[in-house]
């Protein structure tokens, strides 16, 4: 089953690749294929016909694969587990500058390879309609996974050994579902389950007030997600996007008196039709002054039916990408400090998996590193088995990865 992702052009043909590469294997072991997820969801029409090695198309709905799953002869149980786990899920990105940007959900087959860390979907789809994002009209409207089904979720992914539960969905600072409340109810229902940590991702920036700063800082770690896509006022409105950055720089400043230890992440977008040499260096500007501990950047890529593929002033493909790096240098400029501050700090670490032929060495991440998104700690100590979560005194950064002692106890 490979899940596709139907975002920007990279993660089209990323699909496509996983696609054929799949095919060749289903074929050498007589394997059957699915092709199932977002991009299947809005270009089925055009892929089925080059693509007749694959034997089943399904996009968000993933009935019709529970259906030939079990008339194929496997256990219904496990594909419903991946179905629950991967309803409307996609994949990651890799942006212009080698950031990365945060995926929406993991795949299951990764979950599956690394269960110590689970993606919980809190929503799906949203309302904003900026001009250049193209998950509205694969995904649809904004709507709310109900609570009873995000903390069976959250169960089911604890039995199976997570450690480490993050919540995901496109737009999840507007969480209220009807007759129970809002984020800090679930959050705090959530953390109730006992898992190790509890990480919130995709807060829009309109979203992140008192209350919710007030419930993260009692249920979740301190890492606030919070994409940004630029600082210039024209380019937001253009984008269609609320703020500049004189007010983010505000929140952020609300962000740090609120979870004085927060890790703040971001995500920006350049190259959006119009952008100037101007608005970059506002840009960089702002980058430099917010402080964030990582951020990812993508060169804006024309999507078929976004607003934004059709407006004036498009910047030619090599400036966009030369634009991207220059903000992604900027990024890691500004990062650096973030990260060599901790060197001689005291952390927590969940270790993640052992490495080969050293026992006492093992691959995790500290509070302050989202899963598959941002850096690694490498760990080092005894008793580092899979899923413990320890204190660890970081004696070196590189980058965005860290080094780390587990104390004993
Ligand atoms: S808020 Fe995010 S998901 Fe929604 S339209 Fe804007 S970029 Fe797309």
């Amino acid at each position: 089953m490979v899940n596709t992702c139907g975002f920007i052009d990279a993660a089209k043909e990323e699909s496509i690749d996983a696609l054929l590469e799949a095919a060749g294997v289903a074929a050498r072991n007589g394997a059957r294929l699915a092709a199932v997820g977002c991009l299947v969801e809005r270009y089925r029409e055009e892929l089925e016909p080059e693509l007749p090695e694959v034997d089943l198309w399904c996009g968000l709905d993933l009935a019709p694969l529970l259906a030939a799953f079990v008339q194929w002869g496997g256990e219904e149980e496990a594909i419903e587990r991946a179905g629950a786990a991967g309803r409307g899920t996609d994949a990651s990105v890799e942006p212009a500058s080698g950031h990365r940007a945060a995926p929406a959900a993991a795949s299951p087959a990764r979950r599956r390879s690394r269960p110590v860390s689970a993606y919980v979907k809190i929503s799906d789809g949203c309302d904003r309609r900026c001009a250049y994002c193209a998950i509205p009209l694969i995904k649809g409207d904004y709507e709310v996974v109900p609570p009873a089904e995000v903390l069976g979720q959250a169960r089911a992914a604890l039995v199976e050994g997570a450690r480490e539960l993050v919540l995901v969905g496109q737009d999840t600072s507007r969480y209220d579902a009807p007759g129970y409340g809002g984020l800090d109810r679930l959050l705090a229902d959530v953390a109730a389950l006992g898992p190790a940590w509890v990480r919130l991702l995709y807060l829009q920036p309109d979203g992140v007030d008192a209350r919710l700063l007030e419930a993260m800082g009692r249920h979740t770690l301190p890492y606030v997600d919070v994409p940004l896509q630029h600082a210039s006022r024209r380019v937001l409105t253009a984008m269609g996007r609320r703020g500049d950055g004189e007010a983010y720089l505000e929140l952020l400043a609300k962000v740090r008196r609120e979870l004085p230890e927060a890790t703040v992440r971001s995500t920006f977008l350049v190259g959006f039709p119009g952008e100037t040499e101007a608005d970059v260096d506002e840009l960089v500007a702002f980058i430099e002054e917010a402080r964030l501990a990582v951020a990812g950047v993508f060169a804006f890529d024309p999507q078929e039916g976004t607003r934004a593929a059709t407006l004036d002033g498009q910047v030619p493909e090599g400036l966009r990408l030369e634009r991207a790096a220059r903000v992604g240098a900027a990024i890691d400029r500004a990062a650096a400090p973030y990260w060599e501050g901790l060197v001689g700090r005291t952390v927590e670490a969940l270790v993640e998996h052992g490495r080969r032929g050293q026992p006492s060495a093992a691959v995790g991440r500290i509070a302050a590193q989202a899963p598959d998104v941002d850096g690694i700690a490498l760990l080092e100590g005894p008793r580092l088995r899979r899923g413990r979560l320890c204190r660890a005194r970081v004696v070196a950064a590189q980058g965005y990865d860290v080094t780390a002692e587990v104390e004993a106890r």
